[in-house]
């Protein structure tokens, strides 16, 4: 659950400037859940009630899209070396918009976009396993064994991977390449990449294909789709 200080939020809402948001709720004319609140910094969720003068204040309404992230993009808001962003694709949509996660710059495929930041957070908490399925193209082919220790989970970097499903989609003989599906929980930095370098492959192409329940469908590169409430409360 995101918390936010409450004068960040009235001022988000468009009713007055921070500054006067402070002198607002010094004055005592802020409630939250219908009580009065004059502590500055008081912090407030998503679902906090919030009035001023007995008004109701609008919240931002939430919002969450499926986007077909294009290899060549960050996933981050902005980029100080100026490269392409995710949210560079959401310039018509008026919401202060962030990925759910990340995938690499050179990384394709599902990536969430929101301003939801609840949904966000629980999304990304350690504890709640979300499947997410990747296709890699690597160097060279997998053996029996090395396919059992990446169901297994490999080890590097002190770390263990938990268990990953493994199937191998095609093998492209001439190349001396493997088309992998792989299918984890975790979200750690590289992480699938950091798995099959573990058993001594190289990823030359990386990309999601589903994130829980969702695909990207009909959806090309560079596009995105805004989810149903019931898909959204499908992911909670
Ligand atoms: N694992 C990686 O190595 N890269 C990604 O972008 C996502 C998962």
């Amino acid at each position: 659950m995101t918390l936010e200080r409450l004068q960040k939020v009235i001022a988000e809402a468009g009713i007055a400037s921070r500054r006067k948001a402070e002198k607002m709720i010094t004055a005592g004319r802020v409630r939250v859940d219908g009580h009065v609140v004059t502590k500055l910094g008081t912090k407030v969720d998503t679902f906090s009630n919030i009035t001023v003068d007995s008004e109701p204040i609008e919240r931002e309404s939430l919002h969450t899209y499926l986007f077909y992230k294009p290899r060549g993009v960050v996933s981050t808001v902005s980029d100080d070396k100026g490269r392409k962003t995710v949210v560079d694709y959401f310039k018509d949509i008026p919401y202060r918009l962030y990925p759910i996660g990340r995938l690499d710059y050179d990384t394709s495929g599902l990536l969430l976009v929101t301003n939801d930041g609840a949904l966000a957070n629980l999304l990304m908490h350690p504890k709640n396993k979300v499947p997410k399925v990747y296709v890699a193209k690597i160097t060279g082919r997998l053996t029996p064994e090395e396919i059992d220790k990446l169901k297994r989970g490999v080890v590097f970097d002190h770390h263990k991977s938990a268990p990953a499903k493994v199937k191998v989609i095609r093998s492209e003989k001439h190349k001396n390449m493997q088309i992998v599906q792989l299918t984890i929980h975790e979200g750690h930095y590289h992480e699938v990449k950091r798995m099959f370098k573990a058993v001594g492959h190289m990823v030359d192409k990386l990309s999601r294909e589903r994130y829980s329940f969702l695909t990207l469908q009909s959806l090309t590169s560079g596009q995105y789709r805004e989810l149903s409430r019931e898909e959204v409360d499908r992911l909670k």
